[in-house]
């Protein structure tokens, strides 16, 4: 072992005492060290409940073997590991979980609810998390904006269409992310317009939104949701 593993091995060790330290391996520098110890786990925290009940996942089962971060393939970007996302949730630590970076960065590859002993998955617990920080008093303090931003058109156009209509997804994405002056003086705009004129002519996009028959059953899924969300 290197003189400076060794070092962030240590340091991690006087943050996470109890960790398996074998399967999480050392915590790259740009990640947040969170000191659990001042907090005691007796019973689940109302913000672990709500987040159990919207996922559906038992994530109080989880007891931080590391499986699922050790084969987490977006590890390298995320600013909180994914099985200490879980602790935090399972802590309470609300604010710290809504405005991490890591909640916006997961794939939903899934590959870790396919390590984990306890069968747990983090892509929809990672899901209730983002909507949660969507309609928090964190709102403001999002740590990746573009992402939430895109997500959020994203299922806007799913409520309104039933499907999603891609154009006005993009459009509106690029200007609600706050990025318009640079996408317009960068000359961002000619990829995609490219990009249109690469897919339209063979129908991957339209110009026009097409719904579909059954939108209500659509805005019904989002109202239980938007419901549960407010337990
Ligand atoms: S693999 Fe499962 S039990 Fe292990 S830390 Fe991740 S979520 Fe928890
Ligand atoms: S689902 Fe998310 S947290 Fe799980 S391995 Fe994939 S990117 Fe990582």
């Amino acid at each position: 072992m290197t003189e400076t593993t060794e070092n962030i091995t240590a340091e991690k060790k006087a943050v996470f005492p109890q960790e398996k330290m074998e399967n999480s391996g050392p915590v790259p520098e740009n990640q947040t060290q969170v000191n659990t110890e001042s907090y005691q786990l007796n019973n689940l925290t109302p913000f672990a409940e709500s987040i159990i009940q919207v996922s559906g996942e038992k994530l109080n089962n989880c007891y931080q073997c590391g499986k699922c971060t050790a084969g987490c393939p977006i590890t390298y970007a995320m600013d909180i590991l994914p099985h200490h996302i879980i602790k935090m949730v399972q802590l309470g630590m609300e604010e710290k979980v809504l405005t991490s970076k890591t909640i916006w960065l997961c794939a939903a590859c899934e590959t870790c609810g396919t390590r984990c002993p306890n069968e747990i998955m983090l892509s929809p617990i990672m899901d209730a998390l983002r909507q949660r920080a969507l309609n928090s008093k964190y709102k403001n303090k999002i740590g990746e904006k573009a992402t939430a931003v895109f997500h959020r058109e994203f299922l806007s156009s799913i409520k309104s269409h039933g499907r999603v209509y891609e154009l006005m997804m993009m459009a509106m994405s690029i200007m609600k992310s706050g990025n318009l002056i640079n996408f317009i003086l960068k000359f961002e705009w000619v990829s995609y317009l490219k990009l249109l004129f690469a897919v339209l002519p063979k129908g991957k996009m339209s110009l026009f939104p097409h719904n579909i028959k059954k939108k209500k059953e659509f805005k019904n899924i989002f109202k239980k949701l938007n419901n549960a969300q407010k337990v």
